[in-house]
């Protein structure tokens, strides 16, 4: 028995997009993000052989810079509330380093009650259902934190992972198991709420040794997870590429079937950005 009446027609694949607004102190007379209009961004691509360029990207949502933590919310909201129906979601914060991924995610680094980001947000909305359905439903919720790094894993506690965040990815895990109090039917669902390591490439010639050999295996790994979105996000049956990457074997019961899963991509607005924003662009319209 399904308790989210309202049907999600979106598939199980959906590409979010936001754009972060100028940090303070360094607002910039020029974006690289020419417009945000509805689903669509507009990229400003300067081009070297004379006159700009602008190249539009559609997504399921597009955040702008004024977008409230409550408002980015408030959208996930149904994808967040299925797992309380027996669905498996996954939720990836996708971009490069500085794009907000954090933000989005857990919230700035000096926390206010508005700037709660969607780990606390979905914790605490499920935490409320679980309340509100008490006389029918028995839930038990459990949460884990994870942090791969380099392809290896690990549980570890919220404050060791500050200083590293930036090059490996971390995951909230939340368990859930419903028990209706009537029939004794028992649902069990997942979600993983996962900020990834920033995206950018590092330029091979500037890095050696420890920083290298990270670099290496963030690339593998982002690439490794777009390769098995896309072929997930295509219809006919494909091989899923999941073994490819520690990240994706460890999601792999959570990615494809039944699963939910929402790739949430973060643009930073300056314009020395923008090859970045661009790649990022066209990692999510790969797996749209
Ligand atoms: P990432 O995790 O992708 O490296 P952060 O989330 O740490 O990026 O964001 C970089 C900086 O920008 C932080 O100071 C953060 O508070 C700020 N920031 C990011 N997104 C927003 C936003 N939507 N509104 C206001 N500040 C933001
Ligand atoms: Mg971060």
């Amino acid at each position: 028995k399904l308790y989210n009446q309202i049907q999600d027609l979106r598939g199980n694949i959906r590409v979010y997009c936001r754009v972060r607004p100028f940090l303070p102190g360094k607002v910039s007379s020029s974006s690289s993000v020419a417009g945000i209009e509805d689903r669509t961004i507009t990229l400003m691509v300067p081009s070297k052989y004379g006159k700009d360029a602008k190249k539009s990207f559609t997504f399921n949502s597009v955040f702008g810079p004024l977008a409230t933590q409550e408002e980015v919310f408030t959208d996930m909201q149904p994808l967040v509330r299925s797992v309380l129906d027996g669905f498996n979601v996954c939720i990836f914060a996708y971009g490069q380093t500085g794009s907000g991924k954090t933000f989005t995610m857990s919230g700035p680094k000096i926390l206010t009650e508005e700037g709660l980001g969607v780990n606390y947000r979905a914790l605490n909305d499920l935490f409320n259902i679980q309340e509100q359905r008490k006389d029918t439903i028995c839930y038990e919720i459990a949460v884990q934190m994870m942090e791969v790094y380099n392809e290896q894993n690990r549980a570890v506690c919220s404050t060791a992972m500050n200083d590293r965040s930036s090059r490996s990815h971390s995951c909230l895990t939340v368990h859930v198991q419903g028990r209706d109090l009537t029939s004794g039917t028992v649902l069990r669902g997942c979600m993983h709420l996962v900020d990834l390591a920033g995206s950018e490439r590092v330029d091979k010639s500037e890095v050696v040794g420890d920083r290298l050999k990270e670099a290496a295996h963030i690339n593998k790994s982002l690439a490794a997870l777009g390769d098995v979105i896309a072929a997930l996000a295509q219809k006919k049956s494909t091989h899923v590429p999941y073994r490819n990457s520690k990240l994706t074997q460890l999601l792999q019961d959570s990615l494809g079937g039944q699963a939910k899963t929402l790739m949430f991509i973060h643009i930073a607005p300056e314009p020395d950005a923008v090859s970045e924003s661009i790649s990022t662009l066209k990692f999510a319209e790969r797996v749209a």
